[in-house]
């Protein structure tokens, strides 16, 4: 069983909350103007990494608050919590377990990015 560090209510057993996938995903600035195929592109394609993966989760039996957390997807270990909308800390220390990849995709250490790699624009964050 995974223990989930809740950054409003701390620590609470994973049945309590819900993933949300990939953290740091920016929503296209003008949607409509995009392809389908870059619009498939921002919905349903996203980074899968063996080693550090920032991704959201709500605690959706408790203060039903979004949250973000960096985990190891090769140990489930949890390395950082902090709120939506928070940069993602900075893990350049972390020894990364056996196996897993050893650098961060591109864009992924960068909040908010600097470009959209689906506009080549500044985006904005998603709304909830
Ligand atoms: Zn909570």
């Amino acid at each position: 069983m995974l223990l989930i560090p809740c950054v409003y209510c701390g620590p609470r057993d994973e049945t309590e909350f819900h993933y949300g996938g990939q953290a740091h995903v920016p929503y296209p600035e003008n949607p409509n103007d995009l392809t389908d195929a870059q619009w498939a592109q921002f919905l349903f394609y996203r980074d899968n990494p063996k080693g550090l993966f920032a991704e959201r989760w709500l605690h959706r039996t408790g203060c039903r608050q979004w949250f973000n957390v960096v985990r190891d997807t090769v140990t489930y270990e949890i390395h950082a919590a902090y709120p939506a909308g928070e940069r993602q800390p900075d893990l350049s220390g972390f020894t990364p377990a056996p196996g897993a990849a050893t650098t961060t995709p591109a864009g992924a250490d960068e909040y908010p990015p600097t470009t959209n790699p689906v506009q080549g624009s500044t985006p904005k964050e998603p709304a909830r």
